[in-house]
């Protein structure tokens, strides 16, 4: 009898600890798994923003990234993306200054001072990182415009003499364009190519055009489709006008009737036709009905110093604008004031 009662006060004593520990208990996981329901889609929606950014970098990308680390603010890799976030930017940064790609940082810039997904990357790291990039694409900008006053020089020279010398063609041909410039190549190859041909020097032109990874283009500036043959590469046939590829003297049929006397009596017989040798085609023509037109080598287009010229006209304008431009690109950016 007295067991009950001694159990009783011991449980009434246990029970409220015990509940008070039953309900912390069941609070903290419930928590957790509230904290853990919230944090996996958002850290999954992160990683995925994160692969998309790292495989395209952009300032699109960056914005995007930079707006998800916002939407998904209980992301467990939310540290990773804001790094990867600086990293980007660093990228492009250091990208664009080897090809002295100023347009890229002045895209950055502009987004780091108004672009408020950006605003938390605008750091003084940032800044600083982009204003070393600025001074260092000014200064290779500077050292690519030293450079092209001699390519201009020389297209000048060029454009203002009747007939430029092949020594200033091949200066002009050989100049290595900077590294900020090298999308000019093939206007340059192409202008080179129309002056030698131009000045009729086919040493030089044939050398240029054997360097020529698009030999077509270089030619269309030179070239005018042949009017000796309709631009068809060939004409007809002169000897089997008639029956275009077949033998005129067999008519096509590859035999010849041969009389001859026998027994004092005249007899007809068949023989291969000895011009076509019994095959019936146009021996000049292989029975084609056509040969190669004499002016233009069958290519249909015909070489023309007057095309050629203007092509080179043109190509030295194009190039000596883009210097110009460049230039005043470099004096813009040198004065340009930082926000
Ligand atoms: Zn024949
Ligand atoms: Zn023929
Ligand atoms: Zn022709």
């Amino acid at each position: 009898m007295n067991r009950p009662v001694n159990q009783k006060p011991q449980d009434q004593k246990k029970s409220p600890v015990g509940k008070i520990i039953a309900i912390v208990i069941v609070l903290i996981i419930l928590g957790a798994a509230v904290m853990v329901g919230i944090k996996i889609p958002d850290t999954m929606n992160l990683e995925r923003q994160m692969d998309a950014a790292a495989l395209s970098i952009s300032n699109d990308s960056v914005t995007a990234l930079a707006g998800a680390v916002e939407q998904y603010p209980r992301a467990a890799n939310k540290a990773n993306a804001i790094q990867l976030v600086n990293e980007m930017i660093g990228v492009m940064i250091s990208e664009a200054v080897p090809k002295t790609d100023y347009r890229t940082l002045e895209g950055i810039e502009t987004e780091l001072n108004d672009n408020t997904a950006w605003k938390p990357y605008a750091t003084e790291e940032n800044r600083k990182i982009l204003a070393d990039a600025w001074d260092e694409v000014i200064r290779r900008m500077q050292a690519e415009h030293d450079k092209l006053v001699d390519l201009k020089e020389v297209a000048v020279r060029i454009q203002g003499a009747s007939i430029p010398r092949a020594s200033d063609v091949a200066e002009f041909y050989d100049f290595k364009l900077p590294a900020g410039f090298t999308a000019a190549r093939p206007v340059q190859m192409a202008t080179a190519f129309a002056a030698a041909v131009a000045i009729k020097n086919q040493e030089l032109a044939g050398s240029i055009l054997a360097d020529a990874v698009d030999q077509e283009s270089l030619l269309a500036g030179t070239e005018e489709p042949c009017r000796e043959c309709d631009s068809k590469g060939s004409v007809p046939c002169r000897s089997c006008t008639a029956n275009p590829g077949k033998c005129p003297t067999c008519k096509g049929t590859g035999a010849m009737k041969v009389s001859r006397l026998v027994d004092n009596q005249v007899q007809a017989t068949e023989q291969p036709c000895t011009r076509c040798k019994g095959t019936g085609e146009c021996v000049v023509c292989k029975g084609t009905g056509k040969r190669d037109c004499f002016y233009c080598k069958g290519t249909a287009r015909r070489t023309n110093t007057d095309i050629a010229a203007e092509t080179m006209r043109k190509g030295l304008k194009t190039l000596i604008g883009q210097i110009d431009t460049q230039a005043a690109e470099l004096e813009r950016l040198k004065s340009r004031t930082v926000r």
